[in-house]
């Protein structure tokens, strides 16, 4: 069924560095059956959770989050690279494989309680989606749960996140 989506996504080796194969998800955008088939297919996962806000990590996250969003008519919150936002944020700073990154949401962006779906392009060593998480929760937001269009399964990134995480993927490599 997620074939139509797999066969749209190419490997670029080397990129951004050397010795990353890096999944190209722009053609997947591209085709119009492809990009509706992935969100259709997320909207249809998640219709019957209660769901408040769809989170979407900057910047392939946003592009299937708010999409996401629109499909199954909930408000939509940017998580975003430090300096960004305008408003106050709340930040997290994690592990990267070399270095360290960070990320920003609004501190009021998710009252006490609501109920968020955070959304992600592709979940690969999960340090990201690990850092949004606790973000969600540092402003007292409940992740329902974590979704991807793609899941590299070799790297184990589920692993990185809590037991009880509702972990949704599309396709798998
Ligand atoms: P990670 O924190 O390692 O799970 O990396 C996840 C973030 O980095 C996602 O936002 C992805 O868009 C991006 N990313 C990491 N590895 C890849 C890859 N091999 N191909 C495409 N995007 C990647």
């Amino acid at each position: 069924m997620s074939e139509i989506i797999k066969s749209k996504i190419r490997d670029i080796p080397d990129f951004p560095r050397e010795g990353i194969v890096f999944k190209d998800i722009t053609n997947v955008l591209k085709d119009a059956d492809a990009f509706k088939h992935a969100i259709d297919l997320l909207a249809k996962h998640f219709e019957k959770q209660h769901i408040d806000y769809i989170a979407g990590i900057e910047a392939r996250g946003f592009i299937f989050g708010s999409a996401l969003a629109y499909k199954m008519g909930k408000g939509f919150i940017p998580i975003r690279k430090p300096g960004k936002l305008p408003h106050k944020t709340e930040k997290i700073t994690y592990d990267l494989e070399y270095g360290k990154d960070s990320l920003e949401i609004h501190l009021d962006a998710v009252e006490p309680g609501k109920k968020v779906l955070i959304v992600d392009d592709l979940l690969a060593t999960g340090g990201t989606i690990d850092a949004a998480v606790k973000l969600v929760k540092k402003i007292g937001g409940e992740v329902m749960g974590v979704a991807f269009v793609v899941e590299l399964e070799f790297l184990n990134g589920r692993k990185r996140l809590p037991e009880d995480c509702n972990i949704t993927k599309l396709i798998t490599f």
